[in-house]
């Protein structure tokens, strides 16, 4: 069994509990909307309650976008940049309290939300501002002058395992690209989007550029897919959720951008060095409590290695010790809420009866910890290609280990799902790393631990999704093309 770090969160934070949306640069009071209830998952206590938003609140934010779109699109670049970089700076000053608040409404361990959960937007606030300065919006082709312009009203909507990361995504690119935004964040975890507000109204950002309207997926989410006037909407969360907004958004022809599921195979080819990639393999698939979109799910061993991959994963588990977000050591907090929770107990206790071998871990509280979202972080052998847990995403610290008897037949477990999102290779030969990760059908490989990087084109194959995020490649799903004909 695990062991945990301590029971209660040694920080108590001070949550907002907002009572408006922000629209048209104002905070519209919205008293007389049902509450919905933000739950910190290391206690099971409600910490805050935010407004459950309706089609009209919808519509005005709309109206609000619409209004600023023409302004805002004919701002330079570089003015737009500088609005980026204010808005980075400004973020980053709030790290420890924003970075407190994620960790309290999604159980994130602190150090991990103050670097990752904060850091990188700030980050990819300010890569925005960069690549701004160079970017070319204008080509010509023969006798035709390419114009790159802003696709228009914006609706983000977006999930909370990267509550303001998933949305600073998609609001920097769409800003720099010189859209308006209407954003819906997670109902499980909205309160960074807050924050986020503030700052975009600290800068002076013009009223209508950004607008936050929060509440449920099918009342808001689709108010703002069906929205006649949202030129395109970008959806990041489950498949299930992003196949609904593209059916919604099909009636009025708009573009849509989806980032969703995973199931990623770590595939370590026979001369890897086996220790290392257990290392990197258990940090990618535990990260987050394994709810990160891109998560290694899959580790894929040479059969003939596979014992010693299994005592490798035994050792390195013990290392992530599960506790409160706050308590120092932590380096796996509880699951976000309590559907997930039901929802990872549930798959671990049904691969076992498919006749999976628990490792580490299993279905069963950790020690110690009674209350709160915890599960054990969980290593499972003998999974079967094909069955449940090898084809489904479970969003939680749960890694399956296959053996596999030759690359073919590893290329054919890695893609035999309808994922393809991410994956990793390891190998002690980096151009055969790289050419078995060109066989893989994900939109992103790590080839021997290759890092994140924030330029990089993100997004899926598959039933991953359409579109990509991030960088050039995320600033262009804004952009529309037109041509003239000189
Ligand atoms: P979710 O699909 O339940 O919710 C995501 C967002 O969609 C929320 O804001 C929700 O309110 C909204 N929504 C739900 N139903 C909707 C509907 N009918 N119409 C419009 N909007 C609707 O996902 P989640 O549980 O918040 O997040 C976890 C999922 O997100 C996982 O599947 C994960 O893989 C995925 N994810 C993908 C990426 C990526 O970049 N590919 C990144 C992070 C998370």
């Amino acid at each position: 069994m695990s062991r945990m770090t301590t029971t209660e969160p040694t920080v108590q934070p001070p949550v907002p509990t907002p009572t408006a949306f922000y629209v048209g640069g104002a905070w519209v009071p919205v008293d007389d909307r049902e509450r919905l209830s933000v739950v910190d998952p290391s206690t099971e206590q409600e910490v805050a309650t935010v407004p459950a938003g309706t089609a009209e609140d919808v519509d005005a934010a709309v109206r609000a976008a619409r209004g600023a779109f023409e302004g805002w699109a004919s701002r330079t670049p570089a003015e737009r940049a500088a609005f980026l970089s204010a808005t980075a700076d400004a973020l980053e000053a709030r790290t420890d309290e924003v970075a407190l608040l994620i960790s309290t409404e999604m159980g994130t361990p602190l150090a991990f939300s103050k670097a990752v959960q904060v850091g990188n937007p700030v980050r990819v606030l300010r890569s925005y501002a960069e690549l701004l300065v160079g970017y070319a919006f204008e080509e010509q082709i023969a006798n035709s002058l390419v114009v790159k312009e802003p696709i228009g009203v914006v609706g983000a909507i977006t999930p909370w395992n990267y509550p303001l990361h998933q949305v600073v995504a998609k609001v920097a690119a769409a800003l720099a690209a010189g859209c308006t935004v209407v954003l819906k964040p997670s109902e499980v975890a909205p309160l960074s989007a807050f924050a986020l507000a503030e700052v975009f109204d600290q800068v002076g950002l013009p009223p209508g550029v950004f607008n936050l309207v929060t509440g449920l997926g099918p009342v808001v989410g689709e108010a703002i897919a069906a929205h006649p006037d949202v030129d395109m909407v970008s959806f990041t969360g489950s498949t299930a959720a992003g196949k609904r907004v593209m059916a919604v958004a099909a009636e009025t022809v708009k573009k849509v951008s989806l980032e969703l599921g995973g199931k990623s195979a770590f595939v370590v080819l026979d001369d890897a060095d086996l220790g290392k990639a257990v290392k990197v393999g258990l940090a990618n698939c535990f990260i987050n409590g394994g709810q990160t979109c891109t998560a290694w799910t899959r580790m894929l061993v040479p059969a003939d290695r596979y014992d010693e991959a299994l005592e490798l994963l035994r050792a390195g588990a013990a290392k992530y010790p599960v506790g409160a977000p706050t308590a120092e050591g932590t380096r796996v907090g509880p699951l976000a809420n309590a559907r997930q929770y039901e929802k990872v107990v549930g798959f671990i206790a049904s691969a076992v009866q498919d006749g999976a071998r628990v490792v580490v871990g299993g279905p069963e509280r950790p020690e110690g910890l009674d209350t709160g979202y915890y599960v054990q972080p969980t290593v499972l052998a003998d999974v079967a290609p094909g069955s449940r847990v090898e084809q489904e995403e479970v969003f939680g610290p749960v890694l399956a280990v296959l053996p596999y008897a030759d690359e073919d037949e590893a290329a054919a477990i890695a893609n035999g799902t309808p994922y393809g999102l991410a994956g990793g290779v390891f190998s002690g030969d980096q151009e055969r790393g790289v050419a078995f990760a060109r066989r893989m059908r994900t939109g992103m490989v790590d080839v021997n631990g290759g890092r994140f990087n924030p330029l990089a084109p993100f997004g899926g194959y598959k039933q991953s999704g359409n579109g990509r995020e991030l960088g050039q490649y995320g600033l262009e799903e804004f952009l529309e093309v037109k041509s003239l004909q000189l």
